[in-house]
């Protein structure tokens, strides 16, 4: 179809259409493209935008197989090939989750508390509530961490907390100290398991244009690192993010006008995000495990032995918060 009949079928939505007219040239100006698929709602639709174009076909879809995976969602990758009459690669991880834990440890509130968390156990770190010049004589070599553990960063001109300071998560260093964790902390799994993986398929393909389904309005850290939906990077290949300006309602009109179906995770299991399956990180880990148990209990029983002493501690850390929270009111 040509580019003014795709624009004068789209939705009236003026995101919408400029997403598609960006795309079509930039199907058109690069040759060796990768667009990686997770096999989320997202990723539904940035297939659906890519796919419009003769120039598709410029295009290696890539989902990167963490190990712990919805069966829904090995199925909808299956559903997507045949719709589109695509071929969707999957990429196995350089080490799955299961072994990078047992290795380096669990993952455990997000990635960052992760990284500080694994840095301070590196070094036998007791938890101890000293002031910073104290434990920097204790511990050298262990700065970073310990500035963080010692809430050492300003908040910002608002009054908000530093991202990079402990109390960034209400009750943490307190809860810590009086139960230090018994079991190796790590963010390593997504280093292997995710990033290493995806770096060394983009390097190895030679691609000059790299596609991700990621959206600004999603927040986290990696979104709010870009400030439009295009990054130049040279000869790494530059990045597109065809999606990064849509909203929730935008989607949401996109799907409804092109008829976009999601996996199974979304319509049946009601979860409200995929990805890797119960991964510690996720809010609302409880309510996954819960619709894990149902729909696929064999991910359920994975999935509690990999992050078991993970899914403990965090629980453990929210009681302590409500219970400090309730005390306090
Ligand atoms: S998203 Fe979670 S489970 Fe997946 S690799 Fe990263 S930390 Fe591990």
């Amino acid at each position: 179809m040509e580019l003014n009949e795709i624009i004068k079928d789209a939705p009236n939505d003026v995101t919408i259409v400029e997403s598609i007219v960006i795309t079509h040239s930039k199907l058109k100006k690069y040759e060796k493209i990768l667009c990686s698929i997770s096999g989320g709602s997202d990723s539904d639709v940035l297939i659906d935008l890519c796919q419009k174009y003769e120039e598709a076909k410029k295009i290696t879809y890539a989902f990167f197989d963490t190990g712990l995976e919805f069966k829904a969602t090995k199925e909808h990758l299956i559903f997507l090939e045949k719709k589109y009459g695509i071929h969707i690669e999957r990429i196995r991880a350089i080490k799955p989750i299961p072994l990078c834990c047992k290795e380096y440890g669990q993952p455990f509130l997000s990635k960052q508390v992760s990284e500080w968390i694994s840095r301070l156990q590196a070094h036998n770190f007791q938890w101890e509530d000293e002031g910073l010049e104290i434990l920097l004589e204790k511990y050298p070599n262990c700065r970073a961490a310990l500035r963080w553990w010692c809430n050492d960063f300003e908040k910002s001109d608002s009054g908000r907390e530093s991202s990079f300071n402990i109390a960034y998560n209400q009750y943490l260093k307190e809860f810590m100290i009086q139960n230090p964790p018994k079991f190796k902390i790590s963010n390593k799994c997504c280093y292997f398991a995710k990033k290493k993986v995806a770096n060394k398929f983009k390097k190895d393909g030679k691609f000059d244009l790299n596609i991700y389904g990621v959206r600004k309005s999603e927040g986290g850290a990696r979104r709010s690192a870009y400030k439009t939906c295009f990054t130049s990077n040279g000869e790494e290949g530059d990045e597109y993010r065809p999606i990064f300006w849509y909203l929730s309602e935008t989607k949401k009109v996109y799907e409804e006008h092109y008829n976009i179906v999601n996996s199974k995770c979304y319509s049946e299991y009601g979860l409200k995000r995929t990805g890797c399956a119960g991964c510690p990180y996720g809010k609302n880990f409880e309510e996954e495990l819960q619709s894990m148990k149902k729909n696929e209990p064999q991910l359920f029983a994975a999935v509690n032995n990999i992050f078991a002493d993970s899914y403990e501690y965090t629980r453990e850390y929210r009681n302590f918060v409500k219970q400090k929270r309730d005390n306090n009111r």
